[in-house]
C-alpha cells in the first residue's frame, strides 16, 4: 500500500519527472560557457566564437535548387520509405564505389540516415544488450557514451593520448572489457583531435574485433574533409569484408548542410537491418526532397568539395600559424575543421576557457567536455572568416 501511494506521489510530482537514464547524463559542460557568452553579448561584447562545429558557410546553390525543384513534387510530400529512396541507396553505393573503391550491395549494405547521430545514436539500442559493454573513445564525440547508456550497456572508455596519436592504445584495454563487449566506436579523422588514423590501425582494431568477436562502428563524419591531399580511408579500404564492422557518413560537414538532416550507414547487412527495425519503430524516413538534394550533393559535388576544404586549409594555416607565433605548440591538422591546443603550463581546460572569453571574449571548447583525457586541451574550431581569425590570434597575443 505504502509503495504504491509513494509511486502515485512520485508520478505527480513532475519536477522530479525524469527518467533515470536521463539522470545517468554527465553535466553539460558548456552551459556555463553559453550563459557567460549570453551576459557578455548583452553587453555588446564582439565575441568571437571559435567553439562551434557547425559550418559558418551556406550549403551551395546546386544543391539549394536541387530542394527547390523537388519541394515541389507532390510524390516528395509523402511519408518516405524507411530504407530510403532506392535512387537514394544507389547513388550512395556508386559514390562509395567511385571514391573508395569498395562495392556496397545497395539494397543490403546501404541505409540512409536522419543525420548520421541519429544512426550512431540509435546503434545500440539495435545490437547492444544490459551489461554488454561499448568501447567509447576519450575524448570523444559525447553520443557514442549517451547511446551507450540509453541501451543500458556499460561504456569503457579507450583513453587517446598524444604519445599515441590520439589513437587508441588496443593492446592496453583490459581483457575483461574485451570479453564483454559488444561494439567499439571509433571516429578518424578525429573529432575532437583532428588526428587521422592509419590503414594499419584499422587492420589492428579489425584482428581484435574479430577475435573477441565485437563490431565495429566507425564514425567517418570527416573522412571528406581533409587537407594536402591527405585521403581519409573507409575501415573497408582494410577489412576486405564487411563482417562485424558499419560505417557512418554524413552530408552535414562535407556540404556545408547541417541543417538538412541527411547521412547514411554502410558495411554489414545483418546490422543495418538490426539498425532499421529501431528506426522503423521511432521514425518514419527522411523527407524525399532532401533525399533528392543529397543525390545531387554525392553525384555533382567532388570539385565544389574541394574548394571548400581549400578555404578550411587557408584558415587553418592561419590559425596554426598565428598560434605558433605565441609559443603555443599545435600541431595541423591533416583533416577535420578542428584544431586540438595543449593548454599552456599553470592552466586546465575551464581555466583557459574561463579566461580567452572574459578577457579576450574568445569562445573555444574546453577539452575535459569530451571526456576525462580531454583535460589540458582546448579544441579551437574553423567555421569562422579568416580576417576573424586573425582578429582572435591578436586577442590572444594582447593577453596578459
Ligand atoms: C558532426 C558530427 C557527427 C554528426 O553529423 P550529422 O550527420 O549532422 O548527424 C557525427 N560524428 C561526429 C564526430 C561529428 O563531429
Amino acid at each position: 500500500m505504502k509503495t504504491i501511494i509513494s509511486n502515485k506521489k512520485n508520478k505527480t510530482d513532475v519536477s522530479t519527472v525524469a527518467s533515470e537514464r536521463i539522470g545517468k547524463l554527465p553535466p553539460y559542460l558548456f552551459a556555463e560557457i553559453d550563459r557567460l557568452k549570453r551576459e557578455l553579448l548583452k553587453k555588446g561584447k564582439d565575441i568571437i566564437d571559435l567553439g562551434v562545429g557547425d559550418p559558418d558557410l551556406p550549403t551551395p546553390k546546386f544543391i539549394i535548387e536541387a530542394l527547390r525543384e523537388a519541394a515541389g513534387d507532390p510524390k516528395n510530400h509523402r511519408y518516405a520509405l524507411d530504407q530510403g529512396l532506392p535512387e537514394f541507396r544507389n547513388t550512395i553505393a556508386e559514390w562509395f564505389q567511385n571514391r573508395y573503391g569498395i562495392k556496397l550491395d545497395p539494397n543490403r549494405e546501404v541505409l540512409p540516415l536522419i543525420g548520421s547521430k541519429e544512426g550512431i545514436g540509435h546503434l545500440p539500442l539495435a545490437i547492444v544488450n544490459p551489461r554488454d559493454v561499448v568501447l567509447v573513445p576519450n575524448p570523444g564525440y559525447p553520443v557514442y557514451q549517451s547511446a551507450t547508456w540509453f541501451a543500458g550497456g556499460t561504456p569503457v572508455s579507450m583513453p587517446l593520448l598524444p604519445e599515441n596519436q590520439f589513437l587508441p592504445d588496443l593492446g592496453s584495454i583490459k581483457e575483461s572489457a574485451l570479453k564483454r563487449a559488444k561494439l567499439m566506436y571509433l571516429n578518424y579523422p578525429n573529432n575532437p583531435t583532428g588526428a587521422c588514423a592509419t590503414k594499419q590501425f584499422f587492420k589492428e582494431v579489425l584482428r581484435v574485433s574479430k577475435q573477441y568477436g565485437f563490431v565495429v562502428c566507425h564514425d567517418a563524419a570527416y573522412n571528406e574533409m581533409t587537407y594536402e591531399g591527405y585521403r581519409a580511408p573507409s575501415i573497408f579500404e582494410v577489412s576486405g569484408t564487411k563482417e562485424r564492422v558499419v560505417e557512418f557518413h554524413s552530408l552535414s560537414k562535407t556540404f556545408n548542410m547541417t541543417g538538412w538532416r541527411v547521412g547514411f550507414a554502410v558495411g554489414n547487412e545483418h546490422i543495418l537491418r538490426c539498425l532499421a527495425k529501431v528506426k522503423s519503430n521511432l521514425d518514419s524516413g527522411i523527407f524525399q526532397a532532401i533525399q533528392w538534394s543529397a543525390i545531387t550533393a554525392l553525384r555533382d559535388g567532388g570539385d565544389w568539395v574541394k574548394k571548400n576544404c581549400a578555404i578550411y586549409e587557408r584558415r587553418r594555416d592561419i590559425l596554426i600559424s598565428g598560434l605558433n607565433e605565441i609559443g603555443w605548440k599545435v600541431e595541423k591538422p591533416k583533416a577535420t575543421f578542428y584544431v586540438w591546443i595543449p593548454v599552456p603550463a599553470g592552466y586546465t581546460s575551464s581555466r583557459l576557457t574561463a579566461k580567452l572569453l572574459e578577457e579576450a571574449n574568445l569562445v573555444v571548447t574546453p577539452g575535459n567536455g569530451f571526456g576525462t583525457y580531454g583535460e589540458g586541451y582546448i579544441r579551437m574550431s574553423l567555421t569562422i572568416h579568416e580576417s576573424r581569425l586573425s582578429e582572435a590570434i591578436q586577442r590572444i597575443k594582447n593577453l596578459r
